[in-house]
């Protein structure tokens, strides 16, 4: 089954991986990063699917942006949104380092601009197929989870998105719509580390895997990326 999908920081990482797999896979990807002249090996992945890669410049805090792509579109729908660009922010910061403007940025980015994505584009997901909204999450934004304290910027930011998840869930529901937000697991990527559990093809796969099979009576839920479902 194919459809059209858009996904947000395709430049690197999991949103990278995601451009490629759907592409593979002969879906029509709109693939977004924030500076595509640097994007090489997005450069390189429309150059190899020329008829299903379309490149975007996109940076999802601003919303002129996010306006532009939209006339671009035209009247195309949009059966896969996929928020995925992220900011850890700067690691390590601890309490009594947290600065104001450095928290705005990765709230701004994790948190504000994919609940903006999504008010801008759920028109094209409603009028859809598959009708479905992925927001990248992430474990360390579970409350219950937390055992160890600091990460202040990056924690709160998605926290904060989860609780966007579960309105948006609600809202959008007599659209059809589902949404979901998902912990794509510890990921070998720029954010994750070499250290990581997981290469970004185990994750993207399982996470393809598991929207395939998402119901409207999931919409709402925090998932990991194998679909067990992770405590608030
Ligand atoms: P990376 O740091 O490798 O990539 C982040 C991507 O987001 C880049 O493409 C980056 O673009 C883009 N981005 C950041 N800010 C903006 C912006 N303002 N506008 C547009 N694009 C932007 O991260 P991952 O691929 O690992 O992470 C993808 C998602 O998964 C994120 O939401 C992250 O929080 C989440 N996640 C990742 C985990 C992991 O272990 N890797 C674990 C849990 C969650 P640019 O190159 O221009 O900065």
């Amino acid at each position: 089954m194919s459809g059209t999908v858009l996904i947000t920081g395709c430049n690197r990482g999991l949103g990278l991986e995601f451009a490629y797999q759907y592409a593979r896979d002969g879906w029509q990807v709109h693939a977004c990063a924030r500076d595509l002249v640097h994007a090489e090996d997005l450069q390189a992945l429309e150059a190899r699917f020329p008829d299903l890669v379309h490149l975007h410049t996109l940076d999802v805090n601003k919303d002129g942006q996010i306006k532009a792509l939209d006339r671009v579109l035209g009247d195309e729908t949009i059966d896969l949104l996929i928020n995925n660009a992220g900011y850890y922010g700067p690691k390590g910061v601890c309490f009594g380092k947290v600065e104001r403007e450095l928290w705005r940025q990765v709230l701004e980015t994790n948190t504000l601009s994919p609940l903006m994505m999504t008010q801008a584009f759920y028109p094209r997901v409603a009028t859809s197929r598959l009708k479905t909204v992925v927001f990248m999450s992430s474990k360390v934004g579970s409350i219950s989870d937390n055992q160890s304290g600091g990460g202040y910027y990056y924690r709160s930011s998605k926290t904060a998105l989860n609780q966007v998840v579960k309105s948006l869930a609600i809202d959008l529901s007599g659209a059809g719509i589902k949404v979901v937000a998902l912990h794509p697991g510890w990921v070998q990527t720029d954010m994750g580390g070499e250290n990581a559990l997981i290469t970004p093809e185990q994750s993207v796969s399982a996470m393809r895997q598991l929207l395939q099979g998402l119901t409207l009576e999931q919409s709402g839920a925090f998932l990991n990326y194998e679909g067990t479902v992770i405590d608030w």
